[in-house]
């Protein structure tokens, strides 16, 4: 048999996951001197991942690295396989048996929770699923939030507490020509929310969000940002942390919000009130969510170690909806170790580890590799880092031939399942953009999986 990765054995990769560590590690592989085939698979009949879900509609440079993935899916080398989920429709020991190596890119697909009283009330609602409903994510399309009330919460400081905070306070005339669902657009046009609280349970010197996304909340149409300025007095360890230049985006972020703060009182119809030092400790109502009780904190510990603690006091807000953002969670796929406490595959340098031992041939980058951090360039370093274990692998890999995707198309058409392949998403991709036209928008997304077949004629 010759070695693997060369013309007559080029080395058969498997990414599970289209998103942009998918494709970052599709490009580090294609890029790479051995010959190498690329089969990506993906659940959704779209590629992208969070590009297309989870970015918001109203940002729409952030999806510019889509043109770089279209680039790579053209390759030769490379192939789509949508519509596939793997450890449902094909085994991971059926991927293994095809494929020489198999890399999870698969990201981090729900949410945390809180864990206090009343969670689950109806009204109470994962950042996630609000992400993914106003994106057109199909997972999410018949889900209802119910913005006929005038206070929303959403809980956590990150940029997707921003986001939220935001297609909240944003007017339907603001969000009209993005690509935002046609389904998000008609409700949150009747929306009447007022007040919008962004609650931190650290202070302003800790909090996660970027300066140009918090910014933002500054210069929307009909929303005032409100930031208390007794909240933004730091005790020492604060002011040494935001003395530190190695934290120049926390002090960007606490200048932005120093602005917010001398502002003159809010005159416009909805307010983003930004508040910090109180954690959510239960939620209640009759039947539905109607108030959440909140603890006040103080902060505690050495300089970017400091960590809320309780003080006992009390406080309750009236509320008709609230989000919580308190970050994502990866899920974990049959047959292969994940790490439970973490939310993560356990793994050395990309390589997936079991007990310690390293598992032959399966690798992993991205979200469900190092956790939800990190802006969609940090997965290319990721995904290069995980690539470069796999081509020093190389030698010691199993170099008999696999067949690849002929034969796990043929197992899944034997099942019964319809593949969308990379052809068949650019004329899903091209009837979105059609779509659009009428309302001037980038695309009208279609938000079931039989719409996008319909379009295949399938
Ligand atoms: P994140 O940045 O990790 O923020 C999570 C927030 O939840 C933090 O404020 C955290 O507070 C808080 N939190 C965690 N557990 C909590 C609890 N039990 N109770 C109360 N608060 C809690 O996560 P994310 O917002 O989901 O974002 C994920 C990644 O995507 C980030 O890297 C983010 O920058 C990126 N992203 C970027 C953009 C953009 O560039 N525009 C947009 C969206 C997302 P502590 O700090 O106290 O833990």
């Amino acid at each position: 048999m010759s070695s693997l990765g060369t013309q007559k054995n080029p080395l058969r990769a498997a990414i599970v996951g289209s998103g942009p560590a998918g494709f970052y590690a599709a490009e580090a592989l294609i890029g790479s001197a051995p010959a190498v085939l690329v089969d990506m698979f993906e659940r959704l009949a779209s590629p992208f991942g969070l590009v297309r879900s989870g970015v918001a509609p109203d940002h729409p440079k952030l999806k510019q690295p889509i043109k770089v993935y279209q680039q790579i899916a053209e390759s030769p080398q490379f192939r789509f396989l949508g519509n596939v989920t793997v450890g449902h429709d094909v085994s991971v020991k059926e991927l293994k048996d095809c494929y020489h190596v198999v890399i999870f890119a698969c990201g981090t697909q729900t949410d945390r929770t809180m864990g206090i009283p009343g969670e689950s009330l109806p009204g109470s609602h994962a950042a996630t699923e609000f992400v993914g409903w106003y994106n057109g994510h199909p997972d999410y399309r018949d889900l209802v939030f119910d913005l006929s009330h005038e206070t929303a919460v959403v809980i956590g400081q990150g940029n997707v507490a921003v986001d939220v905070c935001r297609i909240l306070a944003k007017t339907a005339d603001e969000l009209r020509h993005t690509d935002i669902a046609a389904h998000a657009l008609e409700v949150l046009a009747q929306s009447r929310i007022r007040d919008i609280h962004m609650i931190g349970r650290r202070g302003p010197a800790q909090a996660k969000f970027t300066h140009p996304e918090i910014r933002e909340l500054g210069e929307l149409a009909e929303c005032d940002p409100v930031v208390d300025p007794r909240d933004l007095e730091l005790n020492s360890a604060s002011r040494e942390e935001l003395a530190d230049k190695r934290n120049r985006a926390n002090i960007k972020s606490y200048e932005v919000l120093q602005a917010f703060a001398a502002r003159p009182p809010s005159t416009r119809h909805r307010r983003c009130h930004i508040e910090f030092l109180k954690s959510p400790i239960e939620l209640s109502g009759e039947g539905r969510l109607e108030r959440v009780v909140l603890m006040r904190n103080r902060l505690e510990g050495e300089p970017s170690r400091q960590v809320a603690r309780e003080t006992g006091e009390i406080e309750e807000l009236a509320c008709g909806v609230l989000f919580r953002s308190i970050g994502y969670r990866g899920v974990a796929i049959l047959g292969v170790p994940f790490d439970e406490a973490r939310g993560v595959i356990p793994n050395r340098d990309g390589r997936v580890i079991d007990d310690g031992d390293v598992v032959a041939g399966l690798y992993v980058t991205g979200w469900i590799k190092r956790g939800p951090t990190g802006i969609i360039g940090t997965n290319r370093e990721d995904s290069v880092l995980t690539v470069n274990s796999i081509l020093a692998d190389l030698p010691h890999l199993d170099v008999g031939a696999r067949p690849g995707m002929d034969r796990l198309r043929a197992l899944l058409e034997g099942r019964g399942s319809r593949v969308v392949s990379y052809a068949d998403w650019q004329k899903i991709d091209a009837a979105e953009i059609r779509r659009g036209q009428p309302a001037a928008k980038p695309r009208e997304k279609f938000t079931r999986l039989k719409e996008m077949l319909d379009v295949l004629g399938s």
